[in-house]
This record gives structure tokens, C-alpha cells and sequence, in this order.
């Protein structure tokens, strides 16, 4: 028998080599603005953890008392014997929600934007993506059968010219709502009319937008005022701003009925643990009960943005929790992050093929549960870091 490791061994080299090896830091806390990492106290500025929901005690209440009455597997897929009645009212609520007749609950974010778009067209039929979507609904496009093109980031024109010149039994045009690497808004009203004009479907999965976007965290449809008629694929993730984990789609009845009869990533999949939904709930509430900590948010990447240009830190402009500080080179990205742990700030390093290549970052993100006072001790850091790390 001829063992694989030789080989793999060498990509292995070279992607270290090349400095884009990836290593997983241990983390030995709960998420929050406090963290331990590789047995180091930080202040967490990675996580997606935006209103600090992850470690709320209200959606602890409600994991364990879920627990005890519904046990901490689901046992089945949706459609087999995995639906319980906590999944079911989550739907109904994610639905009142996002303002959409029907919502769906998938497994994960992953898997609701690769079963969706393969559910929805098929050979023949075009699919159309701007090139930084997340890799999750790339790879929806690859696997649909369907001709696949991408625009450059947020060329519309180019976009436009696309769906002009091709000639599909079925087109749907695929964003990011908020763009996960890069912190920037989709233009979305123009998406619509684009989508409109070319007899195209819009789908748009705003898993950075939910709990953090529009004056009522129902995110980026609210933000720019869409109707289900305007934008009707919404996507939306449970473990980003929600703190839990899974996804869901919302939209019409003929759309979720369509994804429960033909989404293979729903259909073959086991349903979420029931104790997860049961906390997604509590999440739902909390997004209005304390709205307090999506005003607190916003107010930190105000003062980060305006600190960073203070600075003369390269920081992208974005609106949201996603600050991404951009450094260019991907040793350097790497030496700037190490500093910044060892003066107690854990922040994300991103390299290719996540992001192009020579747009290596910093993705700072962050949190409700972060001070003025960590912001600011982070940018004085970041500055340091900046100059010193050549
Ligand atoms: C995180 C993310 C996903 C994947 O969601 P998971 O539930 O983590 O699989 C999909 N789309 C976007 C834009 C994301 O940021």
C-alpha cells in the first residue's frame, strides 16, 4: 500500500513555506470580551459574537432547561423524526422576524447556502456571484450545475453587463449582505433593480446583517427597506450575532416548501440540537429587549473608526463590526497579530485564499461586551504594532 502522507506532505510544506499555514489557537473560555487563549488572558476581538449573546445567561437558562426536556440530540433529520416542536415555533418566529411568510431552519449557514442555490436552478439555468462572497455560497455555485460567473466586488456595471449578454433558462444573482472579510454593505436597491430588469432572482444572506443592521436589528433588509417581493432569498446565520449556532432561510411558502422537498443539505442532514433553537428564541427576544447592545455597538465602531483614522491606521471603512485593517503582506499580517496577543489583544489574522492575494488583514471585530476603554487600548496597541513590526 502506497501512503498518501508523502504527498500531502508536500502541500503541506509549501503552504507554510508560503506563510499561509493555519493554526488553531485553543481557546479555554467562553466567548465574550474576556478571553483565554493558549492559556493567555486577552480581550477577544475575533469572534462574530456581536451583541455577546454566545454566553448570555438568559440563552444558558434556556439551553439547559431545553435540555432537560428534550434531551441534547435531535435524534433525526428534519423530515425523518428530528422536527421538534421548539424547531417549529423558532421557524414561525424567524418568519415574524425577518417580516417573511416562512422560514426554514438548516444545520448551518454552509449548508443552507449550498442547498439552496442547488435547489433552485440547475444545468442550463445561471448563476451569477460577486467574486469575495463567502466561500460557502462560491462553492453553491460550483456545485448547482449551472453555468457559474462572478463579478468583480461590487462592479455593478460589470454585473449589469452579465446578465445582458447571457442567456439562461433561470438566473439567480448571489451577495453577501455584509461582506464578511471586508465589513461593507451590498447595494442591495440596486441589486434589486438590476435582478429586476434581467428577469433575474436575488438572493442575499446576511449573516453579519441579523441583530446588527436597521433601527431594529432585523438587518440588511430593514437597513435598506426590502420587501420579500424585492429580495425574496434571505439567508440568514444562528451563530453569528444570534450566539448560537445554525442557519435559516426565510422567503415565501412555494420557496420553503421547494427547499423541504428538494434541499439535499436539508434534507439529509440531522436537525439541530432542540436546546440550540431554544436558545435562538431567547436571542430573538433579546435583540429587542436589550436593543441597548445593538445602540452600544454601534456607538465602539464609531469610535473605532474615528480613533483608527486618528491613528493613520489603514482601517477599511465599514459601518459594521467588521473593522478589517488592511497590511498587505502575509508574514507581516501574521508578525503584527502575534504582537498584539502578546500585549493581550487576540485578533484575527486573515490570509489567502480567504481573502486575494496581497490583501492579507487584520479582521478586528467588534462586540457589545467591549468598553470604550478596550477600543481604545487597542488602537493605541495597533499603532504601536505598526510601526514596530516591519
Ligand atoms: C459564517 C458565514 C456563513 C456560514 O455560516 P455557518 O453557520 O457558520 O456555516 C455563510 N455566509 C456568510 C456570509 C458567513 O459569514
Amino acid at each position: 500500500m502506497v501512503s498518501p502522507d508523502c504527498e500531502l506532505q508536500l502541500a503541506l510544506d509549501a503552504r507554510r513555506e508560503n506563510n499561509l499555514y493555519r493554526q488553531r489557537k485553543i481557546l479555554q473560555s467562553a466567548q465574550g470580551a474576556q478571553v483565554q487563549v493558549d492559556g493567555q488572558a486577552c480581550i477577544g476581538f475575533s469572534s462574530n459574537d456581536y451583541l455577546g449573546f454566545a454566553n448570555h445567561p438568559a440563552l444558558i437558562a434556556a439551553f439547559k432547561d431545553a435540555s432537560d426536556e428534550y434531551g441534547v440530540g435531535s435524534g433525526a433529520s428534519h423530515l425523518v423524526s428530528g422536527h421538534s416542536a421548539i424547531h417549529q415555533a423558532l421557524e414561525e418566529e424567524l418568519a415574524e422576524f425577518t417580516g417573511r411568510p416562512r422560514a426554514l431552519l438548516f444545520s448551518t449557514g454552509y449548508m443552507a447556502n449550498v442547498g439552496t442555490i442547488r435547489a433552485f436552478i440547475d444545468s442550463g439555468d445561471l448563476v451569477v456571484q460577486d467574486q469575495l462572497n463567502h466561500a460557502s455560497l462560491l462553492d453553491g455555485g460550483f456545485l448547482s450545475r449551472a453555468e457559474f460567473l462572478r463579478y468583480p466586488h461590487q462592479d455593478l456595471p460589470t454585473l449589469d453587463q452579465i446578465l445582458s449578454t447571457t442567456d439562461g433558462k433561470r438566473k439567480l444573482l448571489v451577495t453577501d449582505g455584509v461582506f464578511s472579510m471586508d465589513g461593507d454593505l451590498a447595494d442591495v436597491p440596486t441589486l434589486v433593480d438590476i435582478a429586476d430588469r434581467h428577469d433575474s432572482w436575488l438572493m442575499v444572506d446576511d449573516a453579519h446583517g441579523f441583530g446588527v443592521l436597521g433601527a431594529n436589528g432585523r438587518g440588511i433588509a430593514e437597513h435598506f427597506d426590502m420587501s420579500v417581493e424585492q429580495v425574496p432569498v434571505l439567508i440568514g446565520t444562528l451563530g453569528k450575532a444570534f450566539g448560537t449556532f445554525g442557519a435559516f432561510v426565510a422567503g415565501s411558502e412555494a420557496l420553503i416548501e421547494t427547499l423541504i422537498q428538494f434541499g439535499r443539505t436539508y434534507i439529509y442532514t440531522t436537525a439541530l440540537p432542540p436546546a440550540v433553537a431554544a436558545a435562538t428564541r431567547v436571542a430573538l427576544t433579546l435583540v429587542d429587549s436589550e436593543s441597548w447592545r445593538r445602540q452600544k455597538l454601534h456607538h465602539l465602531i464609531a469610535r473605532f473608526q474615528a480613533g483608527a483614522s486618528q491613528f493613520g491606521i489603514p482601517v477599511l471603512e465599514s459601518i459594521t463590526p467588521i473593522q478589517p485593517v488592511l497590511i498587505g503582506d502575509d508574514e507581516k499580517v501574521m508578525r503584527i497579530s502575534e504582537y498584539l496577543l502578546d500585549k493581550g489583544f487576540w485578533v484575527g489574522a486573515i490570509r489567502p485564499p480567504t481573502v486575494p492575494r496581497g490583501s492579507a488583514r487584520l479582521r478586528i471585530t467588534l462586540n457589545a461586551e467591549h468598553d470604550e476603554s478596550d477600543i481604545d487600548r487597542l488602537l493605541d496597541t495597533l499603532a504601536t504594532a505598526l510601526r514596530e513590526c516591519r
